[in-house]
This record gives structure tokens, C-alpha cells and sequence, in this order.
């Protein structure tokens, strides 16, 4: 089973290389943001106890998102492993995740860390936009859809969502980054972070991730 966690604070880009990352490797794409987003839209017993926590931006707590992600694990697509992008968020979570992979024989392979400063993430998070079908992200200026209001990959609405607002944005932000700094250090810890700079182009990123996991390089097979 090949775990691989990406990390990186909110407008890292983390959320599109976990996409980039997830189709060259073949492996499912877990997002606990989406699978949250997911409930509450189903209004399931999970995502109404979620909605409160990611209205104000808050972590939903751990009893909830350990037991969600843990589930989701377990199904046939993630048989082979899978990449986590937005889990884990705390030093628990982490923790949480080790063990229950251990009971499988299992362990993370690698924390892809995508690393860009405060001031940088404030500045990109203010023009993101998501996908109604997916979560494909896109940046009014720096990364934009080809057409306007329109996901290039599925064809689905562009929306902005609650929390990207900026006083939800600087908010969550403070808080996360506290918590993102404590994960980095669980698997700094372990050996077993590879960190890359965010603040490249995204194909440049995405080369450093898959030059820090697998030595066959990007460009040789995407020519
Ligand atoms: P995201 O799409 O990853 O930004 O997640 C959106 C919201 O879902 C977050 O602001 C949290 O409220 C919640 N959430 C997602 N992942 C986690 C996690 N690993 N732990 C706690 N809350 C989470």
C-alpha cells in the first residue's frame, strides 16, 4: 500500500498537485475537505456535525475526521494506496493515521511538503476558485481557466467558496499554520519529509515531488 501525504498550508497549490500527483501515479486523490464538502451536501449526520466548525473555519475535531478518513481508506480504489491531500491537519491526526496504517503493515512512504511563505498564501488565496463537480482549483491571475467561470477539466461552474473569504481566509490561516508546522516536524521526525519550494510554477513543483518520491523523472515520461 503507497500512502503518500501532501502538505501545505491553505493556497499552497497543494490541492493541485495532489491532482496532478494522483492521475501520473494512479492512485485515488483522498481529500478530507471534499469528502466533508461531500456530506454536508448530502446533509448526512458526518457532514451536519462538520458544518458548523468549517463555517467558522475551524478544524473539525479529530474523533469525526480520523473515523471518516480511516473509512475511506478502507475502500477497493485504495486498496493499492492512495494520496492524502488536507489529512493530516494536527500532530494527532498524524499519530492517528501511523497507527492505524501499522495495524495493516502499512506506513506513510513519504510527507510531500509544498512550502510558501504567509505573506505569498494571503496574496493567492484572495482570487481562488474551486470546481462545483471536482474541487479543480484555479487563480483568477496566475493560474486561470481557459474559459471564464468554467473548470477546463470537467466543464462544471467555478465557485468561490465561504471560507476563501479574506477575514476567514487570515483567520484560518493563523491557525493552521501552527498546526501544519507541528505535522512537518511529526515527519521530519520520521525521515521521511521531502520538502519543495511552492513558489516555483506548478509543472516545476510538480518535477520536485515526483524526483523526491520516484526516480524516473517528470519530463522523461511527459515529453
Ligand atoms: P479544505 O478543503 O482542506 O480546506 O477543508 C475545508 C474544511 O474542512 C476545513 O477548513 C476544516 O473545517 C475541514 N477539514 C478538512 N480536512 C480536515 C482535517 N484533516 N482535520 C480537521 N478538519 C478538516
Amino acid at each position: 500500500m503507497r500512502v503518500l501525504v501532501l502538505l501545505g498550508a491553505p493556497g499552497a497549490g497543494k490541492g493541485t498537485q495532489a491532482h496532478i500527483l494522483a492521475r501520473h501515479l494512479g492512485l485515488p486523490r483522498v481529500a478530507t475537505g471534499d469528502l466533508f464538502r461531500a456530506a454536508v451536501r448530502e446533509g448526512t449526520p458526518l457532514g451536519t456535525a462538520a458544518q458548523a466548525y468549517m463555517e467558522r473555519g475551524e478544524l473539525v475535531p479529530d474523533e469525526i475526521t480520523v473515523g471518516m478518513l480511516l473509512e475511506r481508506l478502507a475502500a477497493d480504489d485504495a486498496a493499492r494506496g492512495a494520496i492524502l491531500d488536507g489529512f493530516p491537519r494536527t500532530r494527532s491526526q498524524a499519530a492517528a493515521l501511523d497507527r492505524a496504517l501499522a495495524e495493516r503493515g502499512a506506513a506513510v512512504e513519504a510527507a510531500l511538503y509544498v512550502d510558501v511563505p504567509a505573506d505569498e498564501l494571503l496574496a493567492r488565496l484572495s482570487g481562488r476558485w474551486l470546481c462545483e463537480a471536482a474541487g479543480h482549483t484555479y487563480h483568477e491571475t496566475a493560474y486561470p481557466p481557459r474559459v471564464p467561470g468554467i473548470c477546463d477539466v470537467d466543464g462544471s461552474r467555478l465557485v468561490q467558496r465561504d471560507d476563501d473569504r479574506p477575514e476567514v481566509v487570515r483567520a484560518r490561516l493563523e491557525k493552521q499554520l501552527g498546526a501544519l508546522a507541528e505535522v512537518v516536524e511529526h515527519y521530519r521526525a520520521a525521515g521521511i519529509l521531502q520538502a519543495v519550494d511552492g513558489r516555483r510554477p506548478i509543472a516545476a513543483v510538480t518535477n520536485d515531488l515526483l524526483d523526491s518520491i520516484e526516480p524516473v523523472p517528470y519530463w522523461r515520461t511527459h515529453p
